[in-house]
């Protein structure tokens, strides 16, 4: 891999004109470091192309000259994945931020990669209709930073991960090629579905231009309760009554420990404990539907049956958005709250839904034999799977001992993982975090699989160098 030379800038330079680039560090300086500070990283220049035929270009300049890119969209990602840490181009698709077309009837919507997530929820509301992915950071991350993570977020449960709302998608291949494969369609069976590839690949294999996405009728309803559970099992069972007797209009499903709703009552202004006693566990959870569907009914009838069954000991619905929304808070709190409470190791896995108590049972007991004291703070997307398996330093401090086990505590927790069947990337990809441990944890098939694709898109390796397929087949 070739570094910048001047030749090159001066090339890339002509080909975006001068709205199109920028050498200047304070205007580089917010793309160079993640929200966190927990990846830093140096270019020698920020690119802003402004259409699919200028990543064109900058692509075609960079291949020929072995040129290293890293692209990026709102810089939300967590594991380090558009941090250019090696001094790569840096491709901003901030200025592909148009919404190119809504078709209402057919329920879908065209945008650049650059539009935010939250333009795009906003683009489709304005015609009555539902974009559903859903994340806390949807004011700053971009339909092509989504495209490129597999985006999940709490309502997936309802409607799939990102790779479910893609209909069609044009890409800039390294050496320039422009894939259109914009396509409205829900059925076309005509051999490789090529925008899978790009869909979850992080960058690595081309630069998302644009995308049309799948649209949804807007539920005019919905239905919130945060419910007290004995267990995790209890919440597994919930979920299965929830679901069989809404007719399957739970659209989040969110486990909570008691000690989550502590720390977030604890340093989170405005918030309190909806319900009269404390309980081990918690459920949020919400359901959609129609004007016309019965789902006030037949959410409330669900919810009664569960408590007389005892698998929900005790529960508030909300009765205005208010309250839901003060619901959710709780819920969307508890990160904030972790971080206040103080150290945390965090995990962001997946195993069978089925499994998750007794997931929880072994790698609980397992972090604690390694860090005694370590407050577990498991919450997350069970209906999906999909757990924030954390964990505090203990009460009264000791954080830089703590932190000293990540590694190991790491190392635990995904070897369990693995077990189960499960994931060690649930939502946020593997970028540079999670590099080094594909290789345990992924068969050599399935790495020299992915290797031979990012072969076959990227034969010089221009694309995000160092992310996401790792160096190494084998351990
Ligand atoms: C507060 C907060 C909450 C979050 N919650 C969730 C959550 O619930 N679920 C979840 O899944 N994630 C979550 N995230 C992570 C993050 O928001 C997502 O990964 C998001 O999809 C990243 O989008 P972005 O535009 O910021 O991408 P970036 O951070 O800019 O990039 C992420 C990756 O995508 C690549 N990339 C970006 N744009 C393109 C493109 N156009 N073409 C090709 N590659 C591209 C980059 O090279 C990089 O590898 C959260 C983050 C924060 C800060």
């Amino acid at each position: 891999m070739n570094p910048l030379s001047e030749d090159t800038a001066r090339l890339l330079k002509e080909a975006v004109g001068a709205r199109g680039f920028s050498d200047d560090p304070a205007e580089m300086a917010p793309h160079l470091e993640e929200w966190r500070g927990k990846y830093k990283g140096h270019s020698p220049l920020l690119l802003k192309p402004a259409t699919a035929a200028e990543v064109s270009s900058i692509l075609r300049i960079c291949n020929d000259t072995a040129t290293p890119v890293v692209t990026q969209g709102g810089n939300t990602g967590l594991v380090g994945g558009q941090i250019p840490f090696h001094g790569e181009v840096l491709l901003s698709t901030q200025r592909l931020n148009s919404i190119r077309a809504l078709d209402a009837g057919g329920m879908t919507v065209t945008v650049e990669a650059g539009v935010t997530l939250a333009a795009a929820r906003q683009a489709a509301d304005d015609r009555g209709l539902l974009f559903p992915l859903s994340l806390a950071s949807e004011g700053s991350c971009t339909i092509g930073g989504n495209i490129a993570t597999n985006a999940g977020g709490t309502h997936v449960l309802r409607y799939g991960m990102m790779r479910a709302l893609v209909l069609g998608l044009e890409v800039v291949l390294p050496g320039g090629t422009v894939l259109e494969m914009l396509s409205p369609l829900h059925k076309n069976n005509t051999g490789y579905d090529l925008k899978q590839n790009f869909i979850g690949s992080e960058g690595t294999l081309g630069v998302v231009t644009a995308a049309t996405l799948r649209l949804f009728a807007r539920p005019d309803l919905s239905a919130v309760a945060f419910a007290a559970i004995p267990s995790p099992a209890a919440a597994l069972k919930l979920l299965g009554a929830m679901q069989a007797r809404t007719g399957g209009m739970m659209a989040a499903f969110e486990l909570i420990p008691r000690i989550a709703l502590e720390f977030v009552i604890r340093h989170v202004d405005g918030t309190r404990d909806p319900l009269a006693g404390p309980s081990p566990w918690y459920v949020l959870m919400e359901a959609t539907g129609g004007a016309d569907s019965n789902l006030a009914a037949a959410f409330e009838t669900a919810l009664a049956g569960a408590m007389q069954a005892g698998i929900a000991t005790d529960a508030v619905v909300a009765s205005n958005q208010a309250q839901a929304a003060a619901l959710w808070k709780l819920r969307e709190s508890i990160s904030e709250a972790q971080k206040r409470e103080g150290a945390s190791i965090k995990h962001d896995i997946s195993v069978p839904v089925a499994a998750i108590p007794d997931f929880l049972a072994r790698a609980v007991p397992a972090v604690q034999a390694i860090l005694p004291g370590a407050r577990a703070v498991s919450f997350g997307h069970l209906g999906d799977g999909n757990l924030h398996f954390n964990f505090n330093s203990p009460q009264g401090g000791g954080d830089a001992a703590f932190l000293a086990k990540w590694d190991v505590v790491q190392q635990t927790v995904h070897d369990i993982v693995k077990d189960f069947g499960g994931s060690i990337s649930a939502e946020h990809g593997i970028g540079v975090m999670k590099v080094g441990q594909l290789p345990r944890y992924k068969s050599h098939e399935e790495l020299d699989a992915m290797r031979a694709i990012k072969h076959a898109f990227d034969p010089r390796g221009i694309l995000n160098p160092g992310k996401l397929v790792p160096k190494v087949a084998r351990l």
